[in-house]
């Protein structure tokens, strides 16, 4: 069974490099070490290889492989940077994520039952110990360990939350989809240029993220 779906899960990621949605080899690498279907319920593990969103509890959704590879190209991101994600989840981005920077992640979920879920996933696949959970409302980010290299949120905003600006060092970039409520949002790129929050925004498209909730989300 586990042979099967792995076999699945490496046509998947060579499609989406023949896409040119997987353009590095380290985001290949990621992806070929962190299978989807370690990170949703037992009965959807035989459709993790599809590139669509999947249901995980508490109503939400583990996102698209596409759009997965699509933020973590986007992000750049290199050893030893320190990455806040915004929407645990499953916990499969903040793995992938895990396995680019090759040091601890931290990611917070606003939801008790994802985190718990989350945890489980991490500690089966192994991250138990890298990637660290935090549960509350993301928009206001994780001050404890900020400055960040990289905020990546993965839901959906009705404007830029400023803590995430704040939380940035210089240089550093934020990657979050902005728009409506419900179907589609931009994915903009923020880039911190100085400390005092002057920034530089680059738009990357239309995507549908699930809504970001909390006091500077919806
Ligand atoms: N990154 C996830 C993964 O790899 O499975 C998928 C994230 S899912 C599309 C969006 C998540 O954001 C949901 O789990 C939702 O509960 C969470 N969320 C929404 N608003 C939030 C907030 N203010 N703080 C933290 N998490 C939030």
């Amino acid at each position: 069974m586990e042979g099967e779906l792995y076999l699945k899960w490496v046509r998947r990621v060579e499609a989406l490099e023949r896409e040119g949605i997987i353009k590095s080899r380290q985001v290949k690498e990621a992806f070929l070490k962190v299978p989807r279907y370690k990170f949703v319920s037992e009965e959807n593990k035989q459709w993790a290889h599809i590139d669509e969103p999947l249901p995980i509890p508490a109503g939400q959704t583990i996102s698209a492989p596409h759009m997965v590879a699509i933020m973590l190209e986007l992000a750049k991101l290199e050893e030893g940077m320190r990455v806040l994600e915004i929407g645990t989840g499953s916990g499969w981005n903040a793995a992938l994520i895990a396995e680019l920077v090759k040091t601890d992640v931290y990611t917070v979920e606003r939801i008790p039952e994802l985190a718990e879920f989350a945890r489980k996933n991490l500690e089966r696949a192994g991250y138990e110990n890298r990637v660290h959970v935090i549960l509350g409302d993301g928009t206001n980010g994780f001050p404890p360990k900020a400055p960040y290299d990289r905020i990546i949120v993965t839901a959906g905003a009705p404007k830029v939350p400023e803590p995430l600006v704040e939380q940035l060092r210089v240089g550093g970039k934020l990657l979050i989809p902005v728009g409506s409520y419900h179907l589609w949002q931009e994915l903009l790129e923020v880039v911190k240029l100085d400390e005092r929050g002057r920034r530089r925004i680059i738009k990357h498209g239309g995507v549908a993220f699930v809504p970001l909730v909390g006091e500077h989300g919806w």
